[in-house]
C-alpha cells in the first residue's frame, strides 16, 4: 500500500534527524551533502505544498543541532542562523526577484559576494579589544565554549589591534583546515596508522571539538570572518562590505576573493568566475554566499525560521561522493 504524505513526511524528517546527528554530533557523516540537501529539499516541498504539515521541530525549522555534552555552553545573545540555498539559476532569480518586491524597488541590488568555505561557523566575542570567548554555532542559540581551542590558532588575534573598536564585538566567521594541512595530516596519520579524517570539514570540526587544547594547537587550523553578531558601544560602517574591511584593519582575517556587484547577473558572473578557479582554492568551498550589502536593507528583509531573508548559498553541483574508505575510521 502507497504511504500516505504525513508518513512519507516522518520517514524522510527522521532520515534528516539521523544525518544531522552523524554530521554534526558525530563528525561522521555517513551520506554526500547533496543527499542530504535532496531529502531537505523534499521536506521542504511537502511542507510548501501543505503547510498544516509544518511543525516547528522539523529540520527545516532548526539550525545545526545541540551542543555536546563535554563542553560548557554558550548562549548567543544574538541568533546564529544558517542560509537558504539556491541550486540553480532560476532559484537564485526568485531570490532576486522576492527581494527587489520587498524592498519595493526595481533597480539593481548591491550584493556582496563570498566564498562558502566549508568548515565550523564559530563565533568570537572581543571585550574592549580582547578575546574573550570562543563559541561554536550549535543550534544557533546554544553552543559549545571552544575559548581554549580558538586562542591556538594564530590567525585568530587575542586582542584587535588599531582602534575605534565596539567595546563589544561578536565576530563571526569559518574555522577551516586548508588542504594542504589536510593532505599533510594524513599522510602522517598513515605513516603511522593513525586515524585519517574524511575531508577537511570534517577535519575542523573534529579538531575544534578536543577537549585537550594541545591536540587543536597542533591542527592546521584557519579563520576567515564573514560577519558579525553583538554590537555593543561602537557603530560599525553601513555596507556589509565595508564592515568587513573594518574588521580586516582590526587585525583579523577575511577572504580576499570576496566581491561587491550589481544585480542578479553579476552575481551569476562570479559564481561562474570562482567556480572555475574552485579547484586551484587553497581551501574547500561548497558555493557563493551572496548577502544584500546594505545593512538596512538587511535590517528591513529580517529573517525567517533559520536563516536571514537577506542572502543565499548558491551550492556548487556536487563534486564528492562520500570517501568511505573501508577499515578507516574517522576521527572525532
Ligand atoms: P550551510 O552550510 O548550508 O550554510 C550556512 C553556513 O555556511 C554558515 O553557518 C556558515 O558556517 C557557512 N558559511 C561559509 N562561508 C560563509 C560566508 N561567507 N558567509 C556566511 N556563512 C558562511 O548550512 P548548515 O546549516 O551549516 O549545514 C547544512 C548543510 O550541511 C547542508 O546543506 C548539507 O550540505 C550539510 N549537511 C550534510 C549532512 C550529511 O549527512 N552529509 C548532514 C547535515 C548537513
Amino acid at each position: 500500500m502507497a504511504m500516505t504524505v504525513v508518513e512519507q513526511i516522518t520517514q524522510l524528517r527522521s532520515l534528516l534527524e539521523q544525518y544531522n546527528y552523524q554530521y554534526y554530533v558525530l563528525d561522521a557523516p555517513t551520506v554526500p551533502d547533496a543527499e542530504y540537501d535532496r531529502v531537505f529539499h523534499a521536506v521542504k516541498e511537502l511542507e510548501d505544498r501543505q503547510p498544516e504539515l509544518r511543525r516547528s521541530d522539523s529540520p527545516t525549522q532548526r539550525v545545526g543541532a545541540a551542543p555536546l555534552d563535554g563542553f560548557e555552553q554558550v548562549r548567543h545573545e544574538v541568533r546564529m542562523l544558517s542560509l537558504d540555498n539556491a541550486f540553480n539559476e532560476q532559484d537564485f532569480d526568485s531570490f532576486d526577484t522576492r527581494l527587489k518586491k520587498l524592498l519595493g524597488r526595481d533597480d539593481d541590488i548591491e550584493y556582496a559576494c563570498e566564498p562558502k568555505l566549508d568548515g565550523v561557523a564559530v563565533s568570537l566575542l572581543y571585550r574592549n579589544g580582547v578575546l574573550e570567548r570562543g563559541a561554536t554555532r550549535g543550534d544557533g542559540q546554544v553552543g559549545e565554549n571552544i575559548t581554549s581551542n580558538v586562542r591556538t590558532i594564530p590567525s585568530i588575534p587575542l586582542k584587535l589591534i588599531g582602534s575605534g573598536y565596539p567595546d563589544v564585538l561578536e565576530v563571526r566567521g569559518e574555522i577551516y583546515m586548508p588542504r594542504s594541512g589536510f593532505e599533510a595530516f594524513n599522510d602522517k596519520a598513515r605513516e603511522l596508522y593513525e586515524k585519517e579524517f574524511v575531508n577537511p570539514r570534517n577535519a575542523a570540526a573534529g579538531s575544534l571539538r578536543q577537549l585537550d587544547p594541545t591536540v587543536t594547537a597542533k591542527r592546521p587550523l584557519q579563520m576567515c570572518c564573514y560577519s558579525v553578531g553583538l554590537v555593543e558601544g561602537g557603530d560599525l560602517p553601513a555596507r556589509h562590505s565595508e564592515i568587513l574591511a573594518q574588521l580586516n584593519q582590526w587585525g583579523l582575517r577575511i577572504n580576499v576573493d570576496s566581491a561587491v556587484v550589481s544585480g542578479a547577473k553579476a552575481c551569476m558572473n562570479y559564481y561562474s568566475r570562482l567556480g572555475e578557479r574552485r579547484d586551484q582554492l587553497p581551501m574547500d568551498i561548497d558555493g557563493i554566499v551572496f548577502k544584500v550589502n546594505s545593512i538596512a536593507d538587511q535590517q528591513r528583509l529580517g529573517f525567517v525560521s533559520r536563516a536571514p531573508r537577506w542572502a543565499i548559498a548558491h551550492k556548487f553541483p556536487a563534486q564528492e561522493e562520500l570517501t568511505t574508505v573501508e577499515g578507516i575510521e574517522f576521527q572525532v
